[in-house]
């Protein structure tokens, strides 16, 4: 499909950015990875649902936020993909202790806008090198916080377009998990085989905005909290070079990191790809890694803490795309 293909579908009343073979390395922190054939940045809400409607329903579709869990193979990826950071980003105050957030407002953003209100409970977000969308998606968390402790409730769009209110309850949430309870399809009612098999998120529905819960604080104790969260994420990981965060999730009552360490693999290497010195769950593009670089470098991984402590470590990034 070409843009005049899109704009005959929306009347030419599109309002936001579409560009054709864009490098998924500049919207992914790993830096690395294939082309996407065609990116769309809406301009707000409205103009996300008019893209959606004309999409064809066979056009594979793809959301990204930060690119802060992604590998893109290669070999890039047909199809569009939704750029949310930089669109989608109001963020405002409602009554008792409740934020609106918009999908493509980062981590930080939001933990000092909480902190700049007196509300407690959301500096881990500063840590989190991503978009609430991602967030949602993830259920991201760090040092004993997760992001759907706070959701009360989510709106979403279908693949075709329309707004849809989800209350936490709608989910299964888990580590690093979340799933709509009993839901095979769309609103819509097309069968979700037919419709986005492309689209990462299981439930074929892309957040568009939340709201969001937090206990009354005191703003200065909260930009302390942030300052020293921060503190603590520079002195543990390589953010000096390009990564994705914890490359495995972690097996139950254990570390990724420790496991990965006790292989001897720390300093690893693979092309451009490099298990971190300073923390064995990342991996770094230590200079001009390739994705297959990163991807052969988590086999590895993954190969040799199975066959030496016999625990099969599961990747918490996500890898999309085409291998060349
Ligand atoms: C240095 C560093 C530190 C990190 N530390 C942590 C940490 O402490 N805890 C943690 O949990 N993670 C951490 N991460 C990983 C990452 O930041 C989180 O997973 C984050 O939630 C990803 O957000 P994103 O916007 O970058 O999502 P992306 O990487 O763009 O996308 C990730 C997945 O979410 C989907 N997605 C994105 N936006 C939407 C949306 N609006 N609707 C539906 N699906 C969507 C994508 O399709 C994709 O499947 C870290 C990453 C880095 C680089």
């Amino acid at each position: 499909m070409n843009m005049s293909e899109i704009l005959q579908f929306t009347d030419g009343t599109l309002r936001g950015e579409l560009r054709h073979r864009v490098a998924m390395s500049k919207h992914t922190s790993w830096r690395a990875g294939g082309v996407a054939e065609r990116t769309y940045q809406p301009a707000d809400l409205a103009d996300l649902q008019t893209f959606l409607r004309g999409l064809p329903a066979d056009e594979p579709l793809y959301v990204v936020g930060l690119g802060s869990n992604l590998l893109v193979r290669d070999g890039g990826l047909r199809g569009t993909v939704v750029l949310l950071h930089g669109a989608l980003k109001a963020l405002r105050m409602m009554e008792a202790n409740t934020l609106h957030v918009e999908a493509g407002v980062p981590g930080a953003k939001l933990a000092r806008f909480a902190a700049a209100h007196h509300l407690s409970g959301a500096a881990f977000f500063a840590g989190i090198p991503g978009t609430l969308g991602g967030m949602l998606a993830m259920n991201a968390g760090c040092y004993g916080s997760e992001t759907w402790q706070h959701v009360t409730d989510v709106q979403v769009l279908t693949r075709g377009g329309d707004l849809v209110e989800r209350t936490a309850q709608d989910y299964e949430i888990g580590y690093r998990q979340v799933i709509v309870r009993g839901k095979s399809g769309l609103e819509s009612g097309k069968p979700s085989s037919a419709v986005a098999p492309h689209l990462p998120l299981s439930q074929e529905e892309l957040f568009v905005s939340a709201t969001l819960h937090f206990a009354n604080g005191d703003g200065e104790i909260e930009r302390k909290a942030i300052k020293e969260l921060l503190g603590k994420r520079i002195a543990s990981q390589p953010l000096n070079l390009p990564n994705a965060g914890s490359v495995f999730r972690n097996p139950v009552g254990d570390h990724a990191a420790r496991l990965i360490e006790s292989c001897g693999l720390k300093g690893k290497r693979i092309g451009g790809a490099q298990v971190s010195q300073k923390h064995a769950n990342f991996i770094v593009n230590a200079g001009d890694a390739t994705a297959a670089d990163i991807e052969n470098l988590i086999a590895e991984v993954r190969a040799t803490v199975a066959a030496q402590t016999g625990v099969v470590l599961h990747p918490e990034v996500r890898i999309i795309g085409e291998v060349v």
